[in-house]
């Protein structure tokens, strides 16, 4: 059996009630063959063992009291997965799904995604099964408080730098960065996606979804081709969706649709954004209200197709994780779809990543395309350590070189290896052997 294989074997045994980290871990493995099993060095010092292994899991009671004054008790998260090249980093998840499996899927492939930002981060990623959606103000703020008085043990500025994710935006970093400052008497830069009067970056908020369309962007100049006049089939409504739209338009793309957990809207003569801002932002509505302002725009209800059905020529699932099926894969193609990006983290399946990749699309995996939101996390650390603000300008431009750094990396990967455009790989792979070279010059640890 081959190094690989064993690892395999041995986490779906250890693992067996985590499918998404199951799902993660062996789609990072298997491209990892190609560079661990033909060189014994990596297996004598169980790297792919300990890689798999997160440095420390602290799961927590987090209690809280609503409006009407009644307990209620939900479960915290932080999965500090790996620290050796940097102090533990990845965002905070508030969404009623979350469990262990998940928020170790994405702490795994926050290792990779940190490095290939070429930045000193290592991977880490937490969050709870609490809901935001339909409390008020002050019962987040409570929850929030009390997330942080028991987190707050675990992080700090030099060992774990959480930031937003799911469910966890501004308002909620501003809570939790309020009751750390409390309890520490501190000004630290502990968090990221702060507020920019009190320590935040600017461009954080528009990073993720700008570097996604920087990364295809790169792609499309290394084909000599670029977005102007491409339709662009985008999912989710959130942050990433939001910004990657604004990008793909700025570059003369047209962008036809956009999703949120109820339906999904078809525009053909191109989604109008500020409408779009203002029902999700503002409002924090639903995309329904969008269809009922554009005669000529489709709403269908979940259920009723799929988003993926739209023709497009290139598609950017910004949503959440495993959106996008075999069978959507197929009707993308079939429709002439030529590259797709991840803003999400793994929404692709792992049958539909494997049929693009088959089908010569240009896929880019999400721990690449997405990495400009916790790149520039990492430039907000920097600012913060500095007790310095850049300019919007100065950030985009660094964000910018970073995504087209993480596009040659992955290609210069995956032509090394012998597999020339897959994407998924050279990723993987550029991702891993920093990594791995870290953890064996710092010994068995
Ligand atoms: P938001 O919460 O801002 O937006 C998420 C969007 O996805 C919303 O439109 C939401 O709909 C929709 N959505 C959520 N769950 C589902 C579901 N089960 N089915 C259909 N739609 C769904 O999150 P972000 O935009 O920040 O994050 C989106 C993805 O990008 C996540 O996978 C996240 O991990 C990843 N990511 C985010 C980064 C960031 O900087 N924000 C960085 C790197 C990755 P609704 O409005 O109905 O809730």
């Amino acid at each position: 059996m081959s190094y690989v294989d064993k690892i395999i074997a041995d986490i779906e045994k250890k693992n067996a009630d985590q499918p998404e980290f199951l799902q993660a871990a062996k789609e990072v493995l298997e491209s990892l063959r190609v560079v661990v099993d033909s060189d014994k060095k990596y297996e004598d010092v169980a790297l792919l063992e300990r890689i798999v292994e997160p440095e420390r899991i602290v799961q927590f009671r987090v209690p809280w009291i609503d409006d009407s004054g009644k307990v209620q008790v939900n479960r915290g998260y932080r999965v500090e997965f790996n620290s050796a090249i940097g102090p533990y980093k990845g965002g905070l998840r508030f969404h009623p799904t979350v469990n262990l499996s998940i928020i170790k899927f994405l702490g795994f492939e926050q290792i990779f995604k940190n490095s290939l930002t070429g930045l000193p981060i290592g991977g880490g990623k937490g969050g709870s099964d609490f809901d935001p959606k339909g409390k008020s103000d002050f019962e987040v703020m409570r929850f929030c408080q009390s997330f942080m008085t028991e987190l707050s043990r675990h992080i700090g500025p030099n060992t774990d730098v959480p930031a937003g994710d799911i469910g966890v935006g501004g308002r909620e970093i501003g809570f939790m960065y309020g009751q750390y400052k409390r309890l520490k008497n501190e000004f630290t830069g502990v968090l990221t996606g702060k507020g920019l009067e009190w320590g935040g970056s600017l461009a954080r908020t528009e990073a993720t979804g700008y570097g996604l369309v920087y990364t295809v962007e790169e792609y499309l100049k290394s084909i000599g081709d670029s977005f102007k006049g491409k339709k662009v089939a985008v999912s989710g409504s959130g942050n990433v969706a939001i910004f990657a739209t604004q990008k793909v338009q700025q570059l003369g793309g047209t962008v036809v649709s956009m999703t949120d957990s109820t339906g999904y809207v078809y525009h053909e003569a191109g989604i109008n954004l500020d409408d779009i801002k203002e029902i999700k932002l503002v409002q924090r509505g639903r995309l329904a209200d969008y269809g009922k302002k554009h005669s000529d725009a489709v709403y269908k209800e979940v259920g009723n197709g799929s988003v993926w059905d739209i023709p497009a020529d290139i598609a950017l699932p910004c949503a959440t994780q495993n959106e996008l099926d075999l069978e959507n894969a197929k009707t993308l193609v079939k429709n002439g779809c030529k590259v797709v990006g991840e803003g999400a983290n793994m929404p692709s399946t792992q049958d539909a990543a494997d049929y693009f990749v088959a089908n010569k699309v240009a896929f880019f995996p999400g721990k690449a395309a997405n990495a400009g939101g916790v790149g520039v996390s990492a430039l907000e650390m920097s600012q913060n350590s500095e007790r310095l603000s850049w300019t919007f300008e100065e950030v985009d431009s660094q964000l910018n070189k970073m995504m087209v750094n993480i596009f040659h990396a992955i290609d210069d990967a995956s032509r090394e290896y012998g597999m020339e455009g897959n994407y998924i790989a050279g990723a993987n792979i550029a991702g891993f052997k920093k990594v791995a070279s870290a953890m064996i010059d710092q010994g068995i640890v």
